[in-house]
């Protein structure tokens, strides 16, 4: 994990002392919600200041009174840790103290306009954040969005996705089976299946309005190639979403855990690859 400690981003002192909490039930993703610069990803050099900015911007709060950065971390689109309010301290991000003191908060770097998309480097830093949050800061097993339980668009749509998908380190390393994991699916020598092309980076999911574009197509058609009845011409529709629930659903079955929402992410995606043909 690239952690950035608060000495090194050059974090302000709380206003008082942080409340000690010695567990919680798990992790809130959050995002930023207002505009992130779309070529933040080009310039690593920002991070720390834009983090420096979060925190000025939340000590200057009127109305929440913060004490501190309001985030027990914040993961940069290169997936850099920059500790926030850190470990075994209430966040202040939640919404209201019930829901701070029953689970950490970690943001990812991006908006609601500009950059949207999280990278897999932001996808990752998350993945580690959590980790760390659970081995060293007594969090829980839960993964969850700010949106859950409390009225807020926030953590936006694909850090939802991604969230409700079970938060899946990307490239498959870390959580879940995968090549290197050492899931034991190799059935006795079997031959290694086939590498997944690298994740779009955009969560094939039904919407109003249908996505349409070329990574649904080609979703399509590596389904189609592996026998499901699917029809490949690059509209994720109702029948993408069945099908996709169905795939997600036998796999599952098939030792190869996919949570069936209908919604292609990083796991899916990459099972449509290399999940062997069952
Ligand atoms: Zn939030
Ligand atoms: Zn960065």
């Amino acid at each position: 994990m690239l952690l950035v400690t608060r000495a090194q981003w050059g974090a302000q002192p709380p206003k008082s002392a942080w409340r000690f909490v010695d567990t919680t039930q798990g992790v809130k993703i959050h995002y930023e919600g207002t505009e992130v610069p779309s070529d933040l990803p080009d310039h690593h050099e920002r991070c720390a200041g834009r983090v420096r900015a979060i925190q000025a911007a939340h000590l200057a709060d009127p109305v929440q009174n913060w004490i501190d950065i309001a985030y027990n971390a914040v993961v940069c689109p290169h997936g850099d840790v920059f500790e926030g309010r850190g470990l075994h301290h209430e966040t202040g991000a939640n919404g209201n103290q019930p829901l701070n003191l029953a689970h950490y908060a970690v943001c990812g770097m991006v908006g609601d306009s500009g950059l949207t998309q999280p990278t897999d480097a932001m996808l990752g830093g998350l993945r580690d954040a959590i980790e760390w949050l659970r081995q060293l800061g007594g969090a829980g097993q839960e993964i969850k969005g700010h949106r859950d339980g409390y009225a807020t668009d926030c953590p936006g749509t694909p850090l939802y996705a991604w969230v409700q998908a079970g938060a899946p380190r990307p490239g498959g390393s870390g959580s879940g089976p995968g090549p290197g994991s050492g899931g034991g699916r190799s059935g006795g020598g079997a031959p290694p299946g086939p590498t997944a092309p690298a994740w779009p980076q955009e969560y094939l999911s039904l919407q109003d309005p249908l996505l349409h574009d070329d990574n649904v197509r080609t979703w399509q058609q590596r389904m189609a190639d592996r026998g499901w009845p699917i029809g490949v011409d690059g509209w994720y529709g109702q029948q993408s979403h069945d099908t996709c629930v169905q795939f997600q659903q036998d796999s599952t079955s098939n030792g190869w855990p996919l949570t069936a929402d209908g919604i292609v992410g990083p796991a899916t995606w990459r099972a449509t690859w290399e999940r062997p043909v069952s």
